[in-house]
């Protein structure tokens, strides 16, 4: 007799039917376990720009899954890669061996990449390449017979992911208070959100270049020659989108250049066309030592993430005995071959259809429509914008912080039928390229009604 039944809900109230107790061991991430188990968000399908709950129910993905469907789902020429490869090599090591894809894959990748950012190594998330740039960073000055260069500075209000180095750089105060001290020798700048003065700009914000200015700060307390990389997310995504203040990125860059530190911007959310460009990089026309990407890679069909070296870090490594490993590290599943199938046919249809061109032309659509409908409503507070994205600061129900933006994400799914997300009390949308301006509009309405049906505590 099996354990478990199978996950089969009838009825009227089947949307929002509990999870039964027999089928309660799945232990869910980033997730208030127990409010979800009592009223399920489920989805069991997913074509193009929409999921389907178990029950047939149609729902807008209006975060892109998360951050990374980005073409779409189970999109035909991606599900049919996948299926060849694992018919054909479902796996092979990429320790001391290799297949075709892996090399086609990171020629595609480096070529996509600005300037001489130009060799690939492969992991499976986001959150692996945080880690893996921040390994390289000091290896790369171990390398070069500055082995006293460690220290890692990232930003508060920063996310690089889960690992114990991306947590140290990152700048969320819930896992300071949980995780303590985690790794030694990490500075933060301050983040580059100021309400008062950025309060409703489009885009990057006029205010805020000079924040760059603190990592002179850190230098003078430390000195240069102890520290190895600034980490930043060009536009800081899961902390409620902060985009760049004008300029801000090329201040971080001349600085490190001054002092002789290495510079890694972490696009895993802004990579693969999220603001328009292959990469925020491009974008912003500031190329980083080190680039860390994952998500759009494979449209997240398959897990994978990455990080992109510039030829000099790379070069740096690659002297010594050529039979001897030239940096000591790696992942079972580096560049593993159902990812680099998927990953090959998503930059074919990312280029066939012209999805980063079209992110770019629906920027200046999704901005206005977001805008014109939300900006003035009630408990608006403020509403952040750059390219595919956008964040809605709504007013807290007293003495519940967060609460608020829980149930309008939980009414977004049930009642709306559409997947946002929420940072604290800020309702975060992300869709995916291809959606239409019929679409957008939609959204914009249904993020309007969320936001007026949760004006008072229930
Ligand atoms: N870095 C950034 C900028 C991210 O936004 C994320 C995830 O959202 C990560 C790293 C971690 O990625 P993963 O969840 O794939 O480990």
């Amino acid at each position: 007799m099996s354990k478990t039944s199978a996950l089969r809900v009838v009825g009227d109230d089947a949307a929002t039917t509990a999870i039964p107790n027999d089928l309660q061991a799945f232990w869910m991430p980033f997730t208030a376990n127990r409010s979800f188990k009592a009223r399920p968000r489920m989805v069991a399908r997913a074509k193009d720009l929409y999921y389907y709950t178990p029950e047939g129910k149609q729902i807008i993905d209006g975060t892109a899954g998360l951050w990374c469907s980005s073409a779409g789902h189970s999109r035909q020429p991606i599900v049919e890669a996948i299926q060849k490869q694992a018919a054909e090599l479902d796996f092979a090591p990429t320790f001391q061996f290799g297949h075709p894809k892996a090399f086609e894959l990171a020629s595609r990748i480096a070529a996509l990449a600005p300037g001489d950012l130009d060799h690939v190594f492969f992991c499976n998330s986001g959150s692996e390449a945080a880690d893996t740039a921040l390994k390289m960073a000091i290896a790369y000055w171990h390398a070069r017979g500055k082995a006293s260069k460690t220290r890692l500075i990232g930003r508060e209000r920063g996310y690089h992911g889960v690992g114990f180095g991306g947590i140290t750089v990152g700048g969320i105060v819930a896992n300071r208070r949980v995780y303590g001290s985690m790794l030694a020798g990490a500075d933060h700048l301050p983040h580059t959100y100021n309400r008062e003065k950025q309060a409703f700009s489009k885009g990057e914000p006029e205010w805020g270049a000079h924040l760059a200015d603190e990592l002179e700060r850190i230098v003078a307390l430390h000195d240069a020659s102890t520290i190895a990389a600034v980490m930043v997310e060009p536009m800081a995504g899961s902390t409620g989108v902060l985009p760049p203040p004008v300029g801000y990125l090329k201040r971080l860059r001349e600085l490190c250049d001054k002092h002789d530190i290495l510079l890694i911007f972490d696009e895993v959310i802004t990579g693969f066309g999220r603001l328009g460009a292959p990469f925020a990089s491009e974008r912003y026309g500031v190329i980083p030592d080190l680039m860390t990407f994952a998500k759009g890679v494979t449209n997240a069909a398959a897990p994978m993430g990455g990080v992109v070296a510039r030829k000099h870090v790379h070069d740096a490594f690659m002297t010594g005995p050529d039979h001897v490993i030239e940096l000591f590290h790696g992942y079972t599943y580096s560049a593993h071959p159902l990812a680099c199938a998927a990953g090959l046919a998503t930059l074919d249809l990312y280029r066939d259809e012209g999805l980063f061109e079209r992110s770019k032309a629906l920027e200046p659509v999704w901005a206005d429509a977001i805008f014109s409908k939300l900006k003035g409503q009630a408990g608006v507070l403020d509403i952040r914008q750059l390219g595919l994205t956008a964040a809605i600061d709504i007013e807290s129900w007293k003495d519940a912080p967060g609460k608020r933006a829980y149930v309008a994400m939980d009414k977004a799914f049930h009642d709306e039928g559409i997947m946002i997300r929420t940072s604290g009390d800020c309702l975060v949308v992300t869709p995916p390229f291809i959606i239409t301006e019929n679409d957008i509009a939609q959204i914009a309405d249904k993020l309007s009604n969320v936001i007026a049906s949760t004006a008072m505590p229930s």
